[in-house]
């Protein structure tokens, strides 16, 4: 299969937060269980991938009638804009509900009938985490995946597990030299596959200015 879209597309260089620290989005923390050289091509090259359909599916979902639909306690934020600057991470959870006993609503538009939505949860985790640390309060993180809905409990073990990750994710992102190539099924169809393999791996090597 050709990979989406033509050449990769040529971006800005990440910027840093207000700690100095490189500012990192919660979807390319996501991003880094697909394949962790992407992710760090992502974050260090030029390049950018355009909306995947997975994307574009996401735009369409009424987050509203979601809420609704899940009974959710007022005020409710859709897609806020949230950065915990320690860290550097930002992210738009897609609901945040509640002020002292909040709820944060990762939104999936399709079901995953093989039920394997481990990742999804990781990444309403993190959301969970990134209100927790800005806003405070999280009681509840929710998974919606189409019709089935999942909650957990968000405690303080949450909140040292998540920036256990971040910290392991900043090293690979920051790293001067990208993790190896996965060689799987997943590389016949990435969008990264033509500068994937022009990409050595060696100790002080950096395509930021390529
Ligand atoms: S081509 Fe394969 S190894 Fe390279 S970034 Fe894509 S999925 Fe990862």
């Amino acid at each position: 299969m050709e990979p989406r879209g033509g050449a990769p597309v040529r971006r800005s260089a990440p910027c840093s937060s207000a700690s100095g620290r490189p500012r990192i989005s919660i979807t390319l923390l996501k991003e880094l269980e697909y394949c962790p050289r992407q992710a760090w091509m992502k974050y260090n090259t030029n390049y950018t991938e355009p909306p995947t359909p997975s994307m574009m599916l996401a735009a369409r979902v009424d987050y509203r009638a979601v809420a609704s639909r899940l009974n959710l306690p007022e005020p409710i934020c859709y897609e806020r804009e949230l950065c915990n600057e320690e860290y550097g991470v930002c992210g738009r959870p897609d609901i945040v509900a509640g002020e002292r006993r909040r709820v944060v609503v990762e939104v999936k538009a399709l079901d995953r009938p093989d039920g394997r939505i481990e990742h999804f949860k990781r990444q309403a985790r993190y959301y969970a985490w990134l209100v927790q640390t800005t806003l405070g309060g999280v009681w509840k993180y929710a998974l919606v995946v189409g019709e089935a809905v999942y909650s957990w409990d968000y405690t303080y073990w949450d909140t040292l597990d998540v920036e256990y990750s971040i910290e392991r994710a900043i090293r690979l992102l920051t790293s001067s030299t990208p993790p190896e190539p996965l060689e799987s099924g997943k590389c016949s169809y990435c969008y990264f596959s033509k500068i994937c393999n022009r990409i050595p791996i060696r100790s002080g090597y950096s395509i930021i200015t390529a």
